[in-house]
């Protein structure tokens, strides 16, 4: 059975006699029962006070039952003190976080924690309140406390203190809660308690009144008759004593008002729908006449307007009181995106992200709870925002694996999730993307209702595709041009200054992992075993560097010259923005560029400030890594160059090929969004590969069709699952003999096939060791992996193994 899917109108409540909760306490896992008190009308998504051990805790209601645990004697079930906060969760909510839990192997409380706003648990202080005077006779601990709290200016002490000051302070507690005579109540910490403001409200003008106090009323009737207090006082060179005067005349009110705390976003100004392009519309009425849950697959070209497709099909859903919601890859890179829809929908518009403060959180997670329909934006947790009414959910660049969680459990995708979701809610699920990922594509092909697809083909007013050039470096080389940049991109470069047009160029830097290949015949290192290229390893100064592969584990020597054609330019691979921007400097000092990466935009608020500053024209470059490739929307770029294909063409995965087939179709389609047409000029060591025809002829369904037959031959996904286990611990020689242990034991199955025990690419990371097998299962039949705790007990209490379903890094 689910769990509680009840709860929100369940009349039968009132009868239940107990309750399962989860209980929020480091080290406890799983459900606790407790007895419910007759007078405490508890719900299923409930925040209760539980004592637990020595201590009261938070918990949370999970499900009401009729019946006692046989396993459980009566006197041996506590009761639950008190409710903190009733209705804390929607309801259909529990069964999506309980399928999460069951889906990626983890405990339900990992995954309440990715859905709570963070701290809200564990960092809630829990504390006592007088309420009545005894009325019987009391044990002296009981006496003690409420003579304790009687005592002090607040009636109402933290819990921590009242142990301290009182022996034998639970019994006592439990004596007082039931006779009334105290509350317990769960206080969220400093950060996220609500932030208060004074507000003046005007009740009458009438009276005998000076003349002064006569104009400060005049103002405020002038301002509508409220007014935050701090400006009012400011406008009318007034003080609080002379408001409070006024207030006790019963002119007006003063009174604490509830603020909610948001990122303090740039004014923008209102726009209105456009009228939509034929396709748009087509596109539209396809998301409308879904009825219940149907996932749609917007395939549009970069630059055809999906975004006004979102923004009309939430509209209607806003005028029938419901909310939406909207994924997207990160927030901070999308500053764009978010002033699109609050141009259209103002304050419906809330923004929820791991880059708020944890008051800005909470403020923003119970504005969403409140059940008013809204529009949340917001990056991969956002899919458990608690918006009580759901009626679309949108996954905007659906093909970005910033949606999938590597670490910590749950290792869940945002797009797996946003299925469950949109199942249970039965609302549609727009999937958009240029570039979507072969996940989707073949979902949104099956023959089934509930899945469709839709096409944008063209961009915006017939505005053409960018023109792509690839450009072969090695020809470069041989005609002894040694700069990073191409005699054609030279050329582009010094027109760009000459017509005062704009320019993005792209870098694709991947930290450690780096692949070899010759400077002159483009020959890359493969595994003899796989289908992938080696990776270059060197794990401190005075190894000698080595060849891996990530699948099987097969180690050599890096070859001091290339096998294929004896050139000894034969070296790993590798160039950062910062580089660039040096030579930049040195052959175009004229041009001035801004760097756009992870460097640079470390700071809140920071993407937005870069970025205007490029739209402002301060710059004449944007040089930047992977995020130049999500939704970036500037019109007036017209070039764009990628300084080399090659990082992303060879890495050590099977989706090596979809990746940087993705990211540079986006890459290049930030070029030409605007009135003048864009051009993209693609550096290469490798201009045969087929990921390069494919980028510059644009085709998606050719290299998609390609690329799907590998996958099936192979059984990877799309048509097969994998799952990944990964095992570390600070003892190189235990973390192998332990990972070696688990490979043996999975082995005994013959439901999948076992890759490895191989080590992970960074093979230390602070100072552990890391190993993982990779089992694929030639259908989707992930679930059917062996008990967790059984494999773990393999390891012993010094390495750690943990399980990432349909995992989308394999390094
Ligand atoms: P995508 O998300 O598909 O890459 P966008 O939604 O960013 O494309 O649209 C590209 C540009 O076209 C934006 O500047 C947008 O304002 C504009 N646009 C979208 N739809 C229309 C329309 N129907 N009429 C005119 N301009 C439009
Ligand atoms: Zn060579
Ligand atoms: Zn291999």
């Amino acid at each position: 059975a689910g769990l509680g899917t009840d709860g929100a109108i369940d009349r039968s409540a009132m009868d239940r006699q107990w309750v399962e909760v989860l209980v929020d306490c480091s080290g406890t896992q799983g459900l606790y029962t407790y007895a419910l008190p007759p007078d405490l009308a508890v719900r299923v998504g409930d925040i209760l006070s539980v004592p637990f051990g020595t201590q009261q805790v938070g918990a949370i209601a999970v499900r009401l039952l009729d019946t006692r645990p046989t396993e459980l004697a009566a006197d041996q079930i506590r009761s639950v003190d008190a409710i903190v906060s009733a209705g804390f969760f929607p309801a259909s909510y529990w069964a999506l976080l309980n399928q999460v839990a069951q889906y990626y192997h983890t405990s339900l409380m990992q995954v309440v924690k990715v859905a709570l706003p963070p701290g809200l648990l564990a960092r809630s202080q829990r504390r006592i309140r007088f309420l009545n005077d005894e009325k019987t006779p009391l044990t002296a601990a009981a006496r003690h406390i409420l003579e304790l709290l009687k005592a002090s200016k607040t009636k109402d002490y933290s819990w921590q203190f009242v142990q301290r000051q009182v022996q034998g302070a639970h019994r006592g507690l439990q004596e007082l809660l039931k006779q009334n005579l105290v509350e317990s109540y769960l206080e969220p910490p400093a950060t996220m308690r609500p932030k208060l403001r004074q507000a003046v409200t005007l009740i009458s003008t009438e009276g005998q009144l000076s003349e002064r106090y006569r104009e400060i009323l005049e103002v405020l009737k002038r301002q509508g008759g409220e007014m935050w207090m701090t400006d009012l006082l400011q406008l009318c060179r007034t003080t609080t004593p002379t408001l409070r005067k006024l207030e006790q005349q019963g002119c007006l009110i003063l009174q604490p008002r509830e603020i909610l705390r948001a990122e303090g976003l740039p004014e923008v100004g209102e726009e209105g729908a456009k009228s939509l392009t034929a396709d748009q519309a087509a596109a539209l009425q396809q998301v409308q006449q879904a009825t219940g849950f149907t996932q749609i697959l917007l395939h549009g070209v970069t630059g055809s307007g999906k975004t006004e497709v979102y923004l009309q099909a939430i509209a209607p859903i806003l005028q029938q009181g419901r909310s939406a919601l909207v994924l997207v890859p990160e927030i901070g890179l999308t500053p764009q995106l978010t002033d699109r829809f609050r141009a259209r929908f103002g304050d419906q518009v809330c923004v929820y992200h791991s880059a708020l403060s944890d008051g800005e959180r909470f403020d923003t997670w119970r504005q969403m709870l409140s059940g008013s329909p809204q529009v949340a934006i917001g990056t991969r947790s956002a899919i458990f925002a608690p918006l009580p009414s759901l009626g679309l959910i949108i996954l905007d660049e659906e093909h970005d694996s910033s949606f999938k969680q590597d670490q910590p459990a749950p290792c869940y995708h945002a797009r797996t999730v946003a299925q469950w979701r949109a199942t249970l809610e039965a609302c549609p699920l727009i999937l958009g993307s240029a570039t979507p990922s072969l996940e989707s594509w073949v979902t949104s092909h099956q023959e089934v209702a509930q899945s469709q697809y839709v096409s944008l083909p063209k961009r915006i007013l017939n505005r053409p595709m960018p023109k792509i050039e690839v450009v072969d470096m090695r020809q470069e080389l041989r005609d002894r041009n040694g700069s990073i940049f191409s005699r054609s991109l030279q050329t582009a470069l010094h027109h760009l200054k000459e017509t005062e047009q704009q320019g993005l160029l792209f870098i694709h830097r991947r930290g450690h992992s780096t692949f070899v290949s010759c400077r002159s015949c483009g020959y890359v290192m493969e595994c003899p075993n796989c289908d992938v290229s080696l990776s270059f390893h060197h794990t401190h100064e005075n190894a000698k560097p080595r060849l891996r592969c990530h699948y099987c584990n097969h180690v050599q020597n890096q070859p001091p010259h290339c096998p294929s054609c004896g050139s000894p330019y034969f070296k790993q691979f590798g160039s950062g923005t910062q580089r660039v921007m040096q030579e930049l400097e040195r052959q175009f000092p004229d041009l001035t560029a801004i760097r756009f990466d992870s460097d640079t935009t470390r700071a809140k608020g920071s993407h937005r400030a870069l970025l205007t500053q490029f739209s402002d024209r301060k710059a004449d470059l944007l040089v930047g890594t992977q995020m130049l490739t999500k939704g970036i929307d500037l019109p007036q770029v017209t070039l764009v160059g990628v300084i080399s294909a090659d990082g992303l063409l060879n890495l050590a995965d099977f989706r090596a090929s979809e990746r940087a087939f993705q990211t540079l179709v986006q890459v290049a389609g930030r070029a030409g969004r605007g009135e003048e047409p864009g051009r993209v000029i693609l550096q290469t060591y490798s201009p045969d590969h087929p990921v390069i025809g494919a980028v510059q002829r644009q085709q998606y369904e050719p290299f998609v069709a390609a690329e799907l037959k590998q996958r099936q031959e192979l059984q990877y996904p799309p048509y097969g699952q994998l799952v990944l286990f990964r095992i570390s611990g600070g003892n190189a020689v235990a973390v192998q003999k332990a990972a070696e242990r688990v490979a043996v034991e999975l082995s005994k199955s013959t439901q999948y096939a076992v890759l490895g025990p191989a080590p992970a690419t960074i093979l230390r990371v602070a100072q552990r060791y890391r190993w993982q097998i990779l089992l694929k299962f030639p259908s989707h039949d992930g679930s059917k992996v062996p008990n967790l705790a059984d494999l773990r007990s393999l390891c012993g209490s010094t390495v750690s193994l943990t399980i990432d379903v349909d995992p989308m890094n394999l390094m």
